[in-house]
């Protein structure tokens, strides 16, 4: 039970409904703007975003998701993965100086009041600790050893990465593009290095280099305790039909978040 992710952790109810309580001294945010939670991010988060006629995203349907946002009020706030926030509303358009960041330890979120009317994406100051760790000097180096070579990135990771990057998406979108990639192709990958593992391996067998892009791992230790062994303990309760560490989700919370969700799955179509 212990699993689950850093990242998400950065952001939680209490810490978001101040920031919703501060924010009504500068604007009406039920009326300018829509919340957004990444999918990684507790339930009642999901439920919040339900509640103020907001929505979930993942890193595949960001794009989507904020167009939508943006459809229903002027601004948004996007939680808990800045990188997110950023890279996706900068690729749609909206300049840096349109997007301010909200430090949930400071008063206001460490903003004046002329700063959050400024502001199309207000992003909650959270990060992924191990894509945070990819820097422009990595892709430097590669590049001076591999002038050829590609690189890509997802976008959890920081905006100056992204930018130095020759895409940017999701897991699944990674994987897709380097696979129909041209035998000898070689890439430079920014994201977790399980999954850059796993496609150096396939890659290597279809003729194609990939590297990951740190020089150092930065383990995602929250992650890494969902491991096969109590996967397996797991399935082998359910078969016998014991159900270990069950979730519950308060009622009310699944089905506010469950709204959230849903306006998802109908905007990403
Ligand atoms: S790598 Fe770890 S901290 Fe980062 S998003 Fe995934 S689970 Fe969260």
């Amino acid at each position: 039970l212990s699993a689950g992710c850093s990242m998400a952790d950065m952001a939680s109810l209490d810490k978001v409904e101040q920031a919703w309580q501060e924010l009504s001294a500068v604007l009406n945010p039920d009326e300018s703007i829509t919340p957004i939670t990444y999918i990684n991010s507790a339930a009642n988060l999901k439920a919040f975003c339900g509640k103020h006629g907001g929505i979930v995203c993942t890193s595949s349907n960001a794009k989507k998701v904020l167009e939508w946002a943006f459809s229903q009020r002027e601004k948004v706030l996007f939680f808990p993965d800045q990188h997110l926030g950023r890279n996706t509303g900068y690729a749609m358009g909206i300049p840096l100086e349109q997007m301010a960041v909200w430090d949930f330890d400071k008063p206001n979120g460490g903003l004046t009041k002329q700063q959050i009317e400024a502001a199309k994406i207000i992003l909650w100051d959270g990060f992924c600790s191990v894509h945070q760790q990819f820097q422009p000097e990595h892709i430097d180096q590669y590049r001076a050893n591999y002038p050829e070579g590609k690189v890509i990135s997802h976008p959890e990771a920081p905006f100056e990465v992204c930018q130095k990057s020759d895409a940017v998406g999701s897991t699944e979108f990674i994987i897709q593009t380097v696979k129909e990639s041209p035998v000898g192709s070689r890439w430079l990958i920014g994201t977790e290095i399980n999954l850059v593992d796993r496609l150096a391996k396939q890659s290597k067998a279809e003729g194609k280099f990939v590297h990951y892009m740190a020089p150092v791992v930065c383990m995602c230790s929250t992650m890494y305790r969902i491991d096969p062994q109590h996967l397996l303990w797991v399935l082998e309760n359910l078969v016998a039909g014991k159900v270990i560490n069950q979730i519950k989700v308060n009622p009310q919370d699944a089905e506010q978040a469950r709204l959230a969700l849903e306006q998802m799955l109908v905007v990403s179509g």
